[in-house]
């Protein structure tokens, strides 16, 4: 049975003291803890304050994105190693925005996946298609490449630990969700394709979540089916109350 997974991603948003607020509103509120997984992935400067305002807590931290390598001369750049450090447990990899903005391939994607592993971090991998390769039909056979690249090599025990995000470029931060059946048709995918690079049993373990304009108010219907283990939301996450409401459904 997969533990549902419900994370915000709150992208480059709030300040520090808001960050740390907000887990200290939400921390021991959310009413289903024991059945749900909570994570809120937030900019890497908050991490370490807002991991120790949720010690103790249900909710659990991540961070949203991370180098391959574990040091070295990449300015900017947070290491595996340094979040490892800090006991921060998630981490979101290859974002579409990460993706198209700043370059991020299957290839690094899947060097990121097998390094947040290395260190013990659950990495959330994300997956989804453009408009246009929507529109062309090409949707299952983009997700499942991005699927066999970024886990490529991966021993089935380390596959089954990975999260997946599917999520639509067109449904991000535009108000247009998927459907609830369509997304679950390619979540569906995401696992087949899992299946046959490993098998049914490592891709049953795998939770696969839907993002893309997810809210208190249409949550539910994606974690009514079957192949959908929860959300990847982003800016229903912001608010405590909305979160905690988002967590209630997962
Ligand atoms: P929205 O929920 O704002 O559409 O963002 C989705 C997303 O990109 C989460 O990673």
């Amino acid at each position: 049975m997969r533990k549902p997974i419900i994370a915000g991603n709150w992208k480059m948003n709030k300040l520090h003291g808001e960050a740390v607020a907000f887990i200290e509103e939400v921390a021991g509120k959310v009413p289903n803890a024991e059945d749900v997984e909570t994570v809120v992935c937030a900019p890497a400067l908050f991490l370490k304050d807002m991991n120790e305002a949720a010690a103790s807590s249900d909710v659990q931290i991540g961070a949203q994105n991370m180098h391959q390598e574990d040091s070295g001369a990449f300015t900017g750049e947070i290491s595996p190693a340094a979040l490892a450090d800090l006991n921060i447990p998630y981490v979101i990899i290859g974002h579409s925005e990460r993706r198209e903005m700043f370059n991020e391939t299957d290839e690094t994607v899947n060097q990121k996946v097998k390094a947040a592993l290395n260190h013990g971090l659950t990495p959330i991998m994300c997956c989804g298609e453009s408009l246009e390769q929507k529109e062309n039909d090409s949707t299952e056979a983009v997700v499942r490449e991005q699927i066999e690249k970024g886990f490529a090599g991966l021993s089935a025990e380390d596959a089954a630990k990975v999260v997946v995000a599917y999520e639509p470029i067109w449904a991000i931060g535009t108000g247009k969700s998927s459907t609830a059946e369509d997304a679950d048709e390619t979540c569906g995918s995401v696992r087949k394709a899992l299946a046959d690079q490993y098998d049914q049993d490592t891709a049953d373990k795998v939770r696969i979540q839907y993002g893309g304009s997810v809210k208190p108010e249409n949550i539910e219907t994606y974690m009514a089916k079957e192949h959908i283990d929860g959300a990847l939301v982003g800016g229903a996450s912001l608010k405590p109350d909305a979160f905690l409401e988002l967590a209630e459904a997962g």
